[in-house]
């Protein structure tokens, strides 16, 4: 378990049982029930579910949010704050109507609503909207259509807030809630100063693109003063960046934007509503620091510091305590996906066959290569690796010369991983470790490849090196005595997962066991639940994985409430223009000429036409 860090980022969710499984403990810490995950596998499979599969637990996903509300719940009750904490929902980290609809289900008993940035996100809300009191927050740019969605959704009894953006949107909404006899809730965003640090950090800030300026805001009061709208302004809102690590950044901008609620309350609004956005982080990395991958702060520190900031910041001014909102998407929805995934091969460097004399007429910068294999000592580590690295790139330009024949140019090749493995070996028995030898370690890993794309699965571990936890599934109780980096099933070079969480504080390679011949090998990664599967893409027409999701119980029983088939290869060409029937059309007309020129018989023509039709329908993974 310390290897892995599973104790330091499953927080409570994820361990490892005696025979050495990874478990699910659906009801985290301080409850037994535990399911393992190979046991999961084993009867996915015999359901005829193949991996990669993206497995969703329901429980975590109710106990995330339960945890948020209760965290808020204790902070008021303990600060005897005065107003009610409401969160919402952020549709734009997991859209899937799977999610939504169980966060509006077991969130109704909080009023745990949500919120929406275009047109499309105001639907898939309303359609699983149920709850009047919760709140229904629409950010982003706003066109007609939007605001009369809104409108309509206001008709029916929704607490639609519409936030202004951008300075024009107000004449708009006022506009069209006139033509549509209704009286708009108005919030506005506001630009602060703080900034959030962090990998997201361009949301907030004076130059964020989002958000009004102090001038714009009270453009927008005098705007609805004049229009004798004033009483419609209800909520300020604005929104730091995601995963923010450090909670002195979120105190410093909550009491900033209650300084502004102060201002826009004595300006005459009535307000009530205070928007925190997102940001609440999640301990990606296990070490509860102020890392991009991390957070300083527990659920609970969060809400008393925002608590706490709000109330101290508008009692000196004798305001009202308004309602709390917050956006917190990542927080909810990250533990509650796990995405199980098996190895298809190994690449290892083999060590090649290092004679004990060379033939007479090797090569000088072969025979030089050698001189320095045998003579390597700890004093020349760093020398011995120099001159492997430099005579390696000399054999290789005499190679394609002609000057070096195909066995010269593999002893040359057996005599450079020699010397590294030498290198990697003695360099840790140094005090201090020069930076190239430290790399050597990468160079000489393991590769496994891995059943699932990184672009469709992890794409935030492409495009912005995010970390995630990764770790074997099983044969927990051997040693992994394998170093290695993941690569996944595209045939693009950045499709690999290359850094690890270091819960030792060494730099890291991924320990795995070595494969066992014949015996699949899972791997999961956790954590996935927040904007991965949005962002995911179709790289190389590797489509969504399967997903299933389950229900866990109090007496350790499990139910496979949904299965969604994966992509199939069919769907995946649609996507990108392609039309199925079109395309058995041409493959037919192709295989009756073959049959006419006399190159396939009738009934191989069969088969063929068969073999891809069952090709469309397949899964577009890797399957035994
Ligand atoms: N609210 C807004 C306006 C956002 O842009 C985002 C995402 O960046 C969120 C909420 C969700 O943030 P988080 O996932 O950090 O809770």
């Amino acid at each position: 378990a310390e290897l892995y860090g599973i104790r330091n980022w499953g927080a409570g969710y994820f361990d490892i049982t005696e025979n050495g499984d990874v478990a699910i403990h659906p009801f985290g810490r301080g409850s037994n029930v535990a399911v393992s995950i190979p046991e999961v596998i084993r009867e996915l499979k015999e359901r005829g579910l193949e991996l990669p599969v993206l497995l969703r637990i329901e429980n975590i996903l109710d106990s995330q949010i339960s945890s948020l509300h209760n965290s808020f719940r204790d902070a008021i009750s303990t600060l005897e704050y005065k107003g009610e904490y409401r969160g919402v929902f952020p549709i734009k980290v997991n859209q899937q109507q799977q999610v939504l609809e169980e966060i509006a289900n077991f969130g109704s008993s909080f009023h745990h609503g949500f919120e929406v940035g275009s047109k499309a996100e105001l639907i898939a809300a309303i359609s699983q909207m149920r709850d009047h009191k919760a709140c229904l927050v629409c950010n982003g740019y706003k066109d007609e259509e939007f605001i009369d969605l809104g409108l309509h959704a206001m008709r029916m009894g929704f607490n639609c807030i519409f936030v202004m953006e951008m300075g024009w949107e107000l004449s708009t909404l006022l506009e069209r809630a006139a033509l549509l006899g209704v009286e708009p809730q108005i919030g506005v965003r506001v630009k602060l100063s703080a900034q959030g640090g962090g990998h997201w950090t361009a949301s907030g800030g004076e130059r964020s693109s989002f958000g009004l300026s102090m001038s714009q805001i009270t453009d927008i009061i005098d705007t609805l003063k004049a229009q004798d709208k004033l009483h419609c302004l209800k909520l300020l809102h604005y929104h730091l960046g995601s995963q923010i690590p450090n909670i002195r950044s979120i105190r410093s901008a909550v009491q900033e934007a209650s300084r502004v609620y102060a201002e826009l309350v004595k300006e005459g609004a009535p307000m009530g509503y205070i928007d925190l956005g997102g940001g609440l982080a999640v301990d990606y990395d296990g070490s509860h620091t102020n890392y991009v991958s991390s957070r300083n702060y527990s659920v609970n520190e969060y809400a008393m510091d925002v608590v706490e900031a709000v109330m101290t910041t508008l009692d000196k001014q004798d305001i009202p305590h308004p309602h709390i909102i917050t956006e917190s998407g990542r927080a909810v929805v990250a533990y509650y996906s796990v995405l199980l995934f098996n190895i298809l091969d190994v690449s290892k460097i083999e060590d090649g066959c290092v004679p004990e004399e060379i033939p007479e007429d090797t090569p000088e910068a072969i025979a030089n290569m050698y001189e320095a294999y045998k003579s390597l000592t700890l004093r020349n580590l760093q020398e011995a690796y120099n001159d492997a690295l430099f005579y390696r790139d000399e054999v290789r330009r005499m190679f394609l010369d002609g000057r070096v024949n195909l066995r010269q140019r593999t002893l040359a090749d057996n005599l450079f991983w020699a010397i590294t493995k030498a290198v990697a070996k003695l360099k840790d028995k140094l005090k201090i470790v020069p930076k190239e030898l430290e790399e050597i370690d990468t160079a000489l890993a393991d590769i496994y490849y891995a059943n699932f794309s990184v672009f469709q699965s992890l794409p935030d571990a492409w495009a912005i090196d995010q970390l995630f936890p990764l770790m074997p599934l099983h044969r927990l109780k051997e040693e992994p005595t394998r170093h290695a980096i993941i690569s996944d099933i595209t045939c693009d070079s950045d499709g690999k997962l290359d850094t690890f969480i270091d819960p030792k504080g060494e730099k890291p390679l991924l320990d795995l066991h070595p494969m066992k011949n014949g015996d699949e090998y899972y791997l999961g990664a956790f954590l996935v639940g927040a904007y991965q599967e949005t962002l995911g893409d179709l790289h190389n027409l590797f489509g969504d994985t399967n997903v299933v999701s389950v229900r866990m119980y109090e007496d350790g029983s499990y139910e496979f409430v949904r299965e969604i088939e994966g992509d199939t290869v069919g769907e995946l060409l649609e996507y990108v223009e392609y039309d199925q029937r079109r395309i058995m059309e041409d493959l037919r007309s192709m295989a009756e000429q073959a049959v006419r020129e006399g190159r396939i018989t009738a009934a191989e023509r069969y088969d063929l036409l068969q073999a891809f039709y069952a090709g469309l329908r397949g899964y577009t993974y890797f399957e035994r």
